[in-house]
């Protein structure tokens, strides 16, 4: 099965990404964690990429796209994948349609994880990740459960930048969930509950 997951930064995307891929076994591509990888390398990408991420903005398409292109080829991606994160404006879903054809995969799903934007805005605040691993938690939690390593909080996620990250949702992102109801593909589900009730609700509605 292959998945795209829409919805605001903060909605829940990366968390329900990652239960699917546990219980059933497809590969995680996260744009976002692809490009923190890159700044954390230190590679040209991702010093290019660094001030626009930190800025809430999008980082340019040509950047992306290659690392996306890159990870899709790599020959995990064949059992299933959860794109998250990608695409994030109409340019990407149409260079991902062609791509995906090309490669003989099709989409089965674009997942909308639906949350408020001001409910959005506190868990952000409150938001921190693992340094080794990338699992995301509440401030409260101070070292990894999954593998112990030392939570911070993305630079990304000041107040600031949650501003942007959003606005830059509802301009170029959004259009994304009318683009997948013209293709049949776009389900929804409302994602300011539990992340079990949230979760439970995907499988019914992924046919899993
Ligand atoms: P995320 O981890 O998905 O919240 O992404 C963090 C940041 O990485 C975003 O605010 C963008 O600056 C950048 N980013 C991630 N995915 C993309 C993408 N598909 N296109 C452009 N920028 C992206």
């Amino acid at each position: 099965m292959n998945i795209v997951l829409l919805g605001a930064p903060g909605a829940g995307k990366g968390t329900q990404a990652q239960k699917l891929i546990e219980d059933y076994r497809l590969t995680h591509i996260s744009t976002g964690d692809l490009l923190r990888q890159a700044i954390k390398a230190g590679t040209p990408l991702g010093l290019q990429a660094q001030s626009y991420m930190d800025s809430g903005n999008l980082v340019p398409d040509e950047l992306v796209v290659g690392l996306l292109k890159e990870r899709l080829a790599q020959s995990d991606a064949q059992h299933g994948f959860v794109l998250d994160g990608f695409p994030r404006n109409t340019a990407q879903a149409e260079i991902l349609d062609a791509s995906l054809a090309e490669m003989g995969y099709t989409l089965d799903a674009a997942l909308l994880v639906d949350v408020d934007h001001e409910v959005i805005i506190k868990r952000l605040s409150n938001r921190r990740a693992c340094k080794t691993c990338g699992y995301t938690a509440t401030a409260e939690v101070i070292s990894c459960p999954r593998c112990s390593g030392e939570m911070y909080q993305r630079s990304d996620d000041t107040p600031e930048s949650i501003t942007q990250r959003l606005a830059v949702y509802t301009e170029q992102t959004s259009p994304l969930i009318e683009y997948y109801r013209t293709q049949g593909k776009l389900k929804s589900v409302d994602g300011d509950r539990p992340v079990d009730e949230v979760y439970a609700e995907i499988k019914v509605l992924l046919g899993l």
